[in-house]
């Protein structure tokens, strides 16, 4: 039986090993890194007193946001072994070498850990990441959910995802995504490299969720995320408790390639000082302008129009931009 706060190799760890009504705090080990000292997945571990699903949950799988970390830290205070049906099991920070660092890519080899799922056992540090948590966490779980921000430059409405699968599973993970709570859910086509890719190859449904960012973690973002986890858990028949049924005013699917790659829409053609004409979740029509690139002289150097009518989904928030730096997702609505 595992007891808390022991160190145990990726390779080796069970879940079914941590005691019914027991909390754990565990440190599973990755690798080891030049100094010697080991990579580890810093777990917690709620293991109900009932039988039921498990739920496994991460954040930090990019080294710059913040909110999902925490409300997983205040779920795992909060939750009663004695009254919990299956179980919690969760990694904060996903991506220590890139939390470190606070940036979204791997501190030392500047991968981005969700374009690289499942990894590779003998690649570099963000590879190896990968590779443990799909080959020896992902699989144990039931449902699994990511939890994602804005990071540093960035803020974002908030939404929960789901890539759109082919089989049954598709129901639930929609269901999950609108138990979540949050006005916005958006089911895209599946892309490769995420966690959520290695979950569809474990055949566990998942989800994702987004929320605001810009390097923060706001109270109110904080208690949403928390609240959202509650909810998960009452979907998933782990706590009693109800939880949203009816889909948000917003709520679709875009099955068109790429759908779900925000990081890709009206990338700067300048470097320079980004100043936006918009707020995250403004309606802006085909054209408008979304902002412009100034010199630091302050010639403006490029003006934004939009490529489509929509909602500023994803916004940058950092004005210090690079050329190529993308500036704003809109997304496209569907007809109603
Ligand atoms: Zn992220």
């Amino acid at each position: 039986m595992i007891s808390t706060l022991e160190k145990i190799p990726a390779a080796e760890f069970r879940i079914e090993d941590v005691r019914p009504g027991t909390k754990v705090r565990l440190e599973l080990i990755v690798d080891s890194l030049p100094d010697g000292q080991p990579l580890v997945f810093s777990t917690v571990i709620v293991r109900g007193s009932h039988p039921g699903k498990t739920l496994l949950t991460t954040g930090g799988v990019h080294g710059d946001e913040y909110e999902g970390p925490v409300a997983i830290q205040d779920v795992f205070e909060e939750l009663d072994p004695q009254s919990l049906h299956g179980t919690f099991a969760a990694i904060p920070i996903l991506n220590t070498p890139a939390y470190t660092a606070a940036t979204r890519e791997g501190g030392w080899d500047h991968q981005n850990l969700a374009r690289i799922f499942p990894g590779n056992p003998t690649g570099t540090m963000s590879e190896r990441i990968a590779n443990a948590f799909a080959t020896y966490i992902l699989g144990q779980s039931d449902f699994y959910a990511d939890l994602h921000a804005g990071g540093n430059a960035y803020q974002i409405q908030r939404f929960a995802g789901y890539q759109i699968l082919d089989s049954e599973l598709n129901r639930l993970q929609r269901a999950a995504a609108i138990a979540w709570g949050f006005d916005l859910v958006w089911g895209t086509a599946a892309l490769p490299g995420r966690s959520l890719s290695a979950a569809r190859e474990c055949g566990v449904p998942a989800i994702y969720v987004e929320m605001p960012g810009e390097g923060r973690c706001r109270p109110e973002d904080r208690e949403m995320a928390r609240q959202g986890l509650r909810n998960l858990l009452s979907f998933l028949t782990m706590l009693p408790g109800d939880f949203p049924t009816t889909p948000p005013e917003y709520c679709f699917e875009t099955n068109s390639e790429g759908a779900g790659h925000l990081q890709i829409d009206h990338p700067s053609p300048a470097s320079g000082l980004f100043v936006p004409a918009v707020t995250v979740w403004d309606s802006v029509e085909k054209g408008q302008t979304l902002g412009e690139i100034r010199h630091p002289n302050g010639s403006v150097l490029a003006k934004i129009p939009s490529q489509r009518a929509g909602r500023v989904l994803f916004l940058r928030t950092l004005p210090r931009v690079f050329a190529g730096d993308f500036l704003v997702f809109v997304l496209e609505l569907p007809a109603r």
